[in-house]
């Protein structure tokens, strides 16, 4: 094993990712894994985290979307999350959050994804701290013990459990906590990968048309081929007013069933609430960082009877139901071609920049 390993770090926010080493652990714990990076993906909440909207120690290995390969397995860790054997040289993923499952919330309310000890690999560790390797972002990541970590059998791609990322176990996590019905009209707000995994669990809920808001184009295309019945291009239609207005003439007047914001951008939640039905649902699932304030009329929700749901991250039972989905329905969801920009780790930077500008639908670092 090398001595060092090379890591992307943010050492503050707002200032350039660069590449730094590491001393790499050279034994891990009876319950711990070493594993090499094949490739992490660049998930939206990395550029909130590089420009400060979540207070994050730092220095920080970022990147909590990491397919890699076990280059060492502590002795007491025979199994993966399933019952499957693990050993040196399997293809693994794993679920980036860890729970306490002792505290308030994990152990008397069941909200293990708001755990009071609740730690993320590419968020909650200081890099600088031992194992160091704490983040996708780099040659090699430190699993701790507890971790629930998934076997990847083929033909399952890595591509194609990198295209879904966090969005899709986020997308499962929160259409679970909201419910929906089967024929249900869904509205989704936004086209990136968490408006695009959205798209893929309301279709697999039973919705019976799906109506997405956003762009690119080419986004838009991606979920015109997931199956979208209308995709309405702000650009074409950058007025709120005129985006209501439209949603309206889609649902014979009356609004959506189910809307879905997956943007991130508190001014579209009020224009969620305008594109409701009567009784219907809402689902904020875009703002896992603190993009700030926006009015909105509470009378509205009374009048219209609303239901308001939020979702944080998601929890090991997610993955394993996103993984299922991957294999069982993936030729019909490619989320592999949602990777379309590939940086090394001395480009890191530029993989949140492309991200940053919707240049690409999804960036990867490749170590
Ligand atoms: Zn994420
Ligand atoms: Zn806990």
């Amino acid at each position: 094993m090398p001595a060092t390993f090379k890591a992307a770090v943010l050492e503050e926010f707002r200032t350039p990712i660069a590449v730094r080493e590491f001393p790499l652990l050279q034994s891990v714990e009876p319950a711990g894994v070493l594993v090499r990076v094949q490739m992490a993906g660049v998930c939206g909440t990395d550029v909130h985290l590089w420009k400060g909207q979540l207070s994050i120690p730092r220095p920080n290995i970022l990147g909590h979307e990491t397919v890699g390969i076990i280059e060492q397995c502590g002795e007491a860790l025979q199994h993966d999350w399933h019952g499957l054997p693990l050993r040196k040289g399997d293809r693994i993923t794993w679920s980036s959050s860890l729970a306490c499952g002792h505290c308030f919330y994990c152990k008397e309310k069941r909200q293990p994804t708001r755990c009071l000890n609740r730690k993320a690999y590419g968020i909650s560790y200081n890099c600088n701290e031992p194992p160091h390797c704490s983040g996708g972002y780099a040659e090699f990541i430190y699993l701790r013990p507890g971790t629930a970590i998934f076997k990847l059998d083929d033909p399952l791609s890595t591509e194609r459990v990198i295209g879904a990322g966090c969005a899709l176990v986020t997308a499962i996590h929160g259409i679970e906590r909201l419910g929906m019905n089967w024929g249900d009209v869904v509205v989704i707000q936004g086209a990136g990968p968490v408006g695009l995994a959205a798209l893929a669990v309301a279709l697999g809920h039973g919705a019976s048309r799906v109506i997405l808001i956003g762009g690119p184009e080419a986004r838009l295309k991606t979920a015109r081929r997931f199956g979208a019945a209308e995709c309405l291009d702000i650009e074409a239609l950058p007025s709120a007013e005129k985006r209501i207005q439209r949603v309206r003439e889609l649902t014979r007047g009356y609004g959506a069933d189910v809307v879905i914001e997956c943007v991130g951008s508190p001014e579209v939640v009020p224009e969620a609430i305008e594109m409701c039905r009567d009784g219907a649902k809402l689902l904020v699932l875009g703002h896992y960082g603190d993009a700030g304030e926006v009015s909105i009329n509470p009378h509205h929700i009374t009048r219209k009877q609303l239901q308001l749901q939020g979702s944080w991250g998601s929890e090991p039972r997610h993955m394993a139901q996103a993984l299922e989905f991957l294999r069982d329905r993936g030729d019909h969801f490619p989320f592999e071609e949602l990777v379309t920009h590939r940086f090394s780790l001395e480009r890191a930077m530029e993989a949140i920049e492309t991200t940053q500008r919707w240049q690409s639908t999804k960036s990867v670092v490749v170590p």
